[in-house]
């Protein structure tokens, strides 16, 4: 039972990761990693392919001169592919663009070996250097896309000689040895994917860490300069305006004097957990610095980013903070001062940095008028 259970979990990871290995965001970061790779190699691939006519003088020098021609052309083609793919690793144009090469290759490569004496019983062993050059050449693309490409060009000669063309080879010895190589291939392909999803995960943890505030778990500096000015930038584009809050907490020196720093973190921590409870998920929260929090609303004009501040210190006022349940430190009253600022839809100046500035002139303006308020620069 246990382990008829473990290995309906395995199953189901095993799914899961090739969900993942296919998803849009990881496929594009994955074209990014590798698809320099793709290019160089697709350029070597071309030379290895034009330098198979030495291979073809060894076994028959009388007619090698003869396919000259054929291995230039071969090697042009494997030489435009490495152009698509340079101008676009991955996308349709190069998975069709390698679909394309390596069944022309194939092709002639196989009459290649027809017009040689003997070509086709010396070559049969070329196909799998042909075909250990796929995952290389598509390292840009899917796991799956590469597999199958892989199963495609194993096939193709079969089916060639199905639809009555002579290859010349021997069709046992040439499976036998093409379907040994798509075995170890197919989990090179899986290894490699394994290894770029690992490096993916690590880098996006990373970011993640570097991003984020430890105490609150909200964004910190770092983060909102990155995600704030993609947002800004989305709603400049679509003629949207952006609502921006800062956030200072009143007194807060007075708290941690009273009732020690730990209890200043833990109310920190809970005033960023209520603040988050008034917005949406599309909104961006940051601590800017000590006891001030940032926060973007995209699409929000000023009227309506009043009442989002304004449920804001309400949220906050409305009951004293007594942390995550766990601590039994003495309940404390807060209340937060929000200046307010919006952009101007279209207009080029509006720089994140400068909407928060003028934000933080807003909060400076309700501390002055007796704090526990929201206020707007004139
Ligand atoms: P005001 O109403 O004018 O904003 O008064 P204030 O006391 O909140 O402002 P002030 O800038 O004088 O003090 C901010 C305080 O926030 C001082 C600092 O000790 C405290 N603080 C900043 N970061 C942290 C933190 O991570 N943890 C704790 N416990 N306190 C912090
Ligand atoms: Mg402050
Ligand atoms: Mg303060």
């Amino acid at each position: 039972m246990t382990s008829a259970l473990a290995g309906h979990s395995r199953f189901q990871a095993a799914i899961q990761w090739l969900g993942t290995i296919h998803g849009a965001d990881y496929l594009a970061a994955k074209g990014r990693f590798l698809g320099p790779f793709s290019v160089v190699a697709t350029f070597i691939a071309a030379l290895f392919v034009f330098s198979n006519l030495a291979w073809d003088y060894a076994v028959d020098p009388e007619h090698a001169g003869d396919v000259v021609g054929m291995r230039l052309v071969q090697a042009l083609a494997v030489l435009l592919l490495a152009l698509v793919i340079r101008h676009r690793p991955t996308g349709p144009v190069a998975r069709i663009g390698m679909v394309l090469v390596a069944a022309f290759v194939q092709i002639s490569f196989i009459e290649i070996l027809r017009q040689l004496d003997g070509g086709a019983s010396y070559g049969i062993g070329a196909f799998l250097y042909f075909f250990i050059f796929v995952p290389f050449i598509g390292q840009a693309q899917s796991l799956r896309f590469n597999v199958l490409l892989l199963g495609f060009l194993a096939l193709l000669p079969n089916l060639l000689v199905l639809a009555g063309y002579g290859t010349h080879l021997d069709m046992r010895i040439y499976n036998a040895y093409v379907w040994m190589a798509y075995g170890p291939v197919a989990l090179i392909l899986t290894l490699i994917e394994h290894l770029v999803l690992r490096t993916y995960r690590e880098g996006l943890n990373l970011r993640q860490d570097a991003e984020t505030d430890p105490l609150t778990r909200a964004l910190n500096r770092r983060g909102l300069r990155r995600l704030g000015e993609s947002v800004l930038q989305r709603a400049a584009a679509g003629g949207r305006r952006l609502g921006v809050l800062f956030i200072d907490a009143d007194h807060f020196k007075a708290i941690n004097d009273r009732f020690g720093h730990h209890c200043g973190d833990r109310v920190l921590r809970e005033l960023s957990a209520r603040i988050e409870q008034c917005i949406r998920m599309e909104d961006v929260l940051a601590r800017f610095g000590g006891e001030e929090f940032v926060v973007l609303l995209p699409g929000v004009d000023a009227a309506r980013a009043q009442v989002i501040a304004e449920r804001i210190c309400g949220a906050v006022a409305e009951r004293p903070f007594t942390g995550d349940g766990n601590d039994d430190t003495d309940p404390v009253d807060i209340t937060v001062s929000i200046g307010l600022a919006t952009s101007t839809t279209g207009e080029a100046a509006d720089t994140l940095e400068a909407l928060i500035d003028q934000a933080d002139q807003a909060a400076y303006k309700a501390k002055l008028g007796g704090r526990n308020r929201v206020e707007v620069l004139a």
